[in-house]
């Protein structure tokens, strides 16, 4: 019988998550079959104890169930406990050929690499010494912030709807780099290379209160949200003449790419899955 593994969270029908692993698994020879769940909010600890106790070998976990899953995980990996939020629960601690004992449920967080991955390698995006600006201080946001800051950019601000939240990220990271929190206000006469939009603004057809002439000289934008036509921050961007108007569905492959390593052992390639997805929006 192959493998199980799921997403859980909440809406879920417009997951492209089960696309995913389905090709990494066809191009891999790995064993597996991944659905996605809808999870009422308050049924998260049932769920997780039922797919745990059905032998399911991991799991996704997507909004609103990060923070949730970070506080149920009973270890953490070093990006998730960086980050506070969990994104990828493995279920069985010795490896896809483990019997159906229950072992700890282990949290990580593939946000981070996934963004990383997507903006650097995929796009050619330079981070060091650049200056960044980004959006929200949600579960995504605490995700990417250790591994940006990682790459030694000049500067991160953060904003966010609710300032007091941005002002705990900035706090929270400050140790690893060069980060602040300001109003959306504040941001008026400041210039960024990368603004990356971590909010769920974009869910909502909404965008964030962005003031104008915040783009730098060749600036990239990154919606971390996706969707079938351009994002109403893609759209923005592209309007005030960012080099590069990006959209979150090479971050999606690539951190689906980094939870079926942590998996399975087995790295599978993310370009022909991308070019799928982009294809299929082009239709
Ligand atoms: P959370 O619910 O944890 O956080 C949402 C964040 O967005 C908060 O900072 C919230 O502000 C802010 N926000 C919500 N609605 C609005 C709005 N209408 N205007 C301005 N700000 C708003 O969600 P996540 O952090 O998990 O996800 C954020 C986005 O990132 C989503 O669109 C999600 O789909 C996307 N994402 C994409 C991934 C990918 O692989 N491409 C991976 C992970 C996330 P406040 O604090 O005030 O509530």
């Amino acid at each position: 019988m192959s493998d199980e593994y799921a997403l859980l969270g909440h809406p879920v029908s417009h997951s492209r998550s089960p696309f995913i692993h389905a090709r990494f698994a066809d191009q891999t020879g790995e064993d597996l079959h991944y659905r996605a769940l809808d999870i009422r909010p308050g049924d998260f600890p049932d769920a997780l104890e039922s797919l745990r106790a059905r032998g399911v070998k991991g799991a996704n976990v997507t909004v609103p169930f990060k923070l949730e899953a970070f506080a149920l995980a009973d270890d953490l990996t070093e990006r998730a406990r960086d980050a506070g939020a969990v994104n990828t629960l493995s279920f069985a601690s010795s490896g896809p050929d483990s019997g159906p004992t229950i072992g700890p449920t282990i949290g990580d967080n593939t946000d981070g690499v996934g963004l990383l991955r997507d903006l650097t390698v995929n796009h050619g995006v330079e981070l060091a010494a650049r200056s960044v600006l980004l959006i929200g201080a949600g579960g995504a946001a605490r995700g990417v912030l250790g591994p940006l800051l990682g790459e030694h950019p000049a500067r991160v601000v953060v904003v966010n709807r609710t300032p007091a939240r941005a002002l705990q990220l900035a706090e929270r990271f400050a140790p690893l780099g060069q980060i602040c929190a300001w109003s959306f206000s504040a941001l008026a006469g400041e210039r960024f290379d990368l603004i990356i939009n971590a909010s769920a603004a974009s869910m909502a057809g909404e965008l964030p209160p962005l003031p104008e002439g915040l783009l730098a000289g060749g600036a990239c934008c990154y919606d971390l949200m996706y969707a079938a036509s351009a994002t109403p921050f893609v759209t923005w961007a592209r309007a005030r003449g960012a080099a590069q108007a990006l959209d979150g569905i090479g971050m999606l492959v690539e951190q689906a790419a980094e939870s079926f390593h942590c998996w399975r052992g087995v790295r599978p390639r993310t370009a022909p899955v991308i070019a799928a997805l982009t294809a299929e929006r082009g239709r």
